[in-house]
């Protein structure tokens, strides 16, 4: 028996980077895939065809986390199709970095949107579903700069500790329900997010990080995976890094 048998997944941003790497893995315990995506149309669709080789139900949507009604449809259109929702990861992010002196209001905004709003967005639709059977792992993508800060960052960094501060709310709320509400913390993770720190040379970033390397996306699907079955059945409400030992 699979980890996640028979479990229907919701991934968003699964189009790249930690979000395909945790619907592969989550596929490859058994779990039926919807994911979505904001514009990289031909890598969703190269993905739907990936994990249905892996012999499991997957469907891509082109739906913007940010946007309230897309999240609303999304979840109808998700529970339709594959009737109900068990798991959902928030993953959806963007950074738009810049010092604060020049960091601009729709900078803000846009940040805010894909990566904070969006978590409120789906995470009210998807409890529905998971309130009626009883059960449900909800995962929220933070960062490990949610949690100590980064200069030049402002914006990804209160995104990200706002997600860690709903995700502790909502474990609290929703427990006696029995849906699980937790949080992941990366550290610089190897995707197309972080491809530009690698200009300058990667081997200055890996002296801040005890394991002196970057983290590969496999590796945060990991902890998803973990947090996502019954094995962390008694864990709600956490924040847990992964990011080799820069944040302990
Ligand atoms: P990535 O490689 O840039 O991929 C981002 C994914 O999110 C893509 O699938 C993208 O879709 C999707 N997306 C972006 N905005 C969206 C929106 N408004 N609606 C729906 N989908 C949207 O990023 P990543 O490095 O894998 O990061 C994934 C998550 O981990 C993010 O929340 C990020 O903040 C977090 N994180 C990353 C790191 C790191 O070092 N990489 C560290 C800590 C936390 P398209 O392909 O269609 O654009």
């Amino acid at each position: 028996m699979k980890l996640l048998e028979n479990k229907v997944a919701l991934v968003t941003g699964a189009s790249r980077g930690i979000g395909e790497a945790i619907a592969v893995k989550f596929a490859e315990n058994g779990a039926n895939i919807a994911f979505t995506y904001l514009s990289s149309d031909e890598k969703a669709k190269a993905l739907e065809a990936r994990l249905q080789e892996l012999g499991v139900k997957a469907k891509a949507y082109k739906s913007d986390a940010g946007d309230f009604a897309a999240a609303e449809q999304l979840a109808n259109d998700v529970v339709k199709e594959f009737g109900t929702i068990d798991i959902c990861v928030n993953n959806a992010g963007i950074s738009k970095d810049n010092l604060l002196l020049r960091l601009t209001p729709d900078q803000w905004d846009d940040v805010m949107a894909a990566n904070l709003k969006s978590v409120y967005n789906l995470t009210k639709q998807v409890i529905r579903p998971m309130m009626k059977a009883r059960s449900g792992s909800i995962i929220n993508m933070s960062s490990v700069v949610g949690v100590e800060g980064n200069g030049g960052q402002a914006s990804y960094a209160a995104s990200k500790a706002g997600i860690i501060g709903f995700t502790k709310s909502i474990a609290q709320e929703l427990g006696s329900r029995n849906i699980r509400c937790n949080a992941i913390a990366p550290g610089f993770i190897e995707t197309d997010m972080t491809h530009y720190l690698k200009d300058g040379g990667a081997e200055k970033w890996f002296e801040k990080i005890p394991m002196a390397r970057f983290g590969k996306p496999e590796e945060v699907a990991g902890v998803a995976l973990f947090l996502a079955c019954d094995m962390s059945s008694y864990v709600s409400g956490q924040v847990i890094n992964a990011c080799g030992a820069m944040c302990t």
